[in-house]
């Protein structure tokens, strides 16, 4: 019995968009020294990745994978995509339910080309969970809240995605743009036991691992993960890690060729038209988290506590006022506070500050300030991550919340009147 940092989802090199970096090798060393113990094997249905993950995976026990050199534990995983445009997280017992789940989607989708590592499948959502379900496999909505490709950007509850198969959806993937108190702001999701997971593209720690959940299993495998997630009164799910909402690319309503923000208010009257440059602005997590709301966010008794995160690269480059996150100086700085404390959670979370302070006082005093809650956010929008902005006390942090808050309500309001005068 223990807990593992698990980080679910992501995806390999012949989805769209994914580092070739994006190895099992480099994944499991990457994913170790940030101090997770468990990762999905991505794109299980794509037969080139397919082929690379029989060759560098084993299976060390019945259930349990494994790279080669045994540093971190996989987890077969997928993700779909469905008939309406949603994207679902599939998890499956081992490689064979794989194989032959992709034989019952047989002539449903393009598998095995390039960029198919995210297979559209002509299937409902309905009919590709009862596959997944025939083939011992579980199933959930991914990214939730995000305006492309997910539940609520076509429906207005999880339940009515997945017809007849609704009561076997245990699970949903918060996604970055939403924690657990916005996804508890909808009366309908207090039922599901949520999972964050990074949706990684490259496999440096800055991405991979940026948010993962750590739940509480026998053995780090697909039985024991299906257990927790199916029983929500166990409350094996432990902990919720994340980026804070605000961070994510579709925090608020923002037009998505020049990230000019606007009310939904506003947006609506305007036509989803930008009055700055005409683009077309896109309705934020934020706006429609508060459309579905019943008010108030009320979490169930088994929902464990969320604790937000920043990447130590980032506080890194922070504090050190770098430009680039992948400069010599700011890896190199990373790697001597991973060296010294085994795992980058371990640096961000657990070691003392004076210890962190012998490696370097300015990143110290900026971890401090990340422990102690001083941060807050440029918040992100149409498409564009929000950033955040880690404060030196209490009192700065207060002023930089009403600064920053006051900023966005001037041009929400200043963005929505220029258009009101112009069309
Ligand atoms: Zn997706
Ligand atoms: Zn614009």
């Amino acid at each position: 019995m223990g807990e593992f940092n698990c980080d679910l989802h992501f995806h390999g090199p012949y989805s769209t968009g994914v580092s070739k970096n994006m190895l099992i090798p480099i994944i499991a060393e990457q994913s170790k020294l940030k101090g997770l113990h468990v990762c999905g094997m991505a794109d299980m249905l794509q037969g080139t990745w397919f082929k690379h993950l029989k060759e560098n995976i084993i299976e060390v026990s019945n259930g349990i994978f494994a790279d080669k050199k045994e540093l971190m534990n996989f987890i077969p995983q997928v993700e779909v995509q469905c008939n309406k445009r949603i994207h679902h997280l599939i998890f499956l017992p081992d490689f064979g339910s794989a194989e032959t789940l992709k034989q019952s989607m047989d002539g449903s989708a393009i598998f095995d080309s390039w960029g198919c590592g995210r297979p559209v499948i002509r299937l409902s959502a309905e009919e590709i969970a009862e596959k997944v379900s025939n083939v011992g496999g579980i199933m959930g909505p991914a990214h939730a809240f995000t305006p492309y490709f997910s539940v609520y950007a076509h429906f207005d509850s999880v339940k009515e995605v997945y017809g007849a198969m609704g009561k076997e959806i245990k699970f949903m993937e918060l996604g970055l743009s939403a924690d657990t108190d916005f996804a508890d702001m909808i009366p309908g999701n207090r039922d599901y036991q949520f999972i964050t997971c990074s949706d990684s593209h490259s496999p440096w720690p800055y991405r991979i691992g940026r948010e993962f959940t750590r739940i509480e299993m026998k053995e780090p495998g697909f039985k024991e993960l299906k257990n927790a997630l199916e029983k929500k009164d166990e409350k094996k799910i432990k902990l919720n890690v994340g980026l804070d909402p605000r961070e994510g690319k579709y925090h608020l309503t923002a037009c998505n060729a020049c990230y000019a923000n606007y009310s939904l208010e506003d947006a609506e009257k305007l036509n989803w038209r930008c009055t700055q440059c005409r683009g077309s602005i896109k309705r934020g997590v934020r706006d429609r988290i508060e459309m579905l709301s019943d008010g108030e966010s009320k979490h169930p008794e088994f929902r464990p506590e969320y604790l937000y995160s920043v990447p130590l690269a980032e506080i890194i480059q922070i504090a050190l006022k770098v430009e680039g996150i992948n400069t010599k100086r700011v890896q190199g700085m990373w790697r001597e506070f991973v060296d010294r404390f085994g795992t980058e959670i371990n640096a961000l979370i657990d070691a003392p500050i004076e210890e962190l302070e012998k490696v370097d006082p300015t990143v110290a005093k900026k971890v401090n300030a990340f422990r102690k809650g001083w941060v807050h956010y440029l918040p992100g929008g149409g498409g564009n991550y929000g950033k955040p902005v880690i404060c030196d006390s209490q009192e700065e942090f207060e002023k930089k919340v009403n600064e920053i808050d006051k900023q966005i309500r001037e041009q929400q309001a200043s963005n929505g009147q220029k258009t009101l005068r112009e069309f």
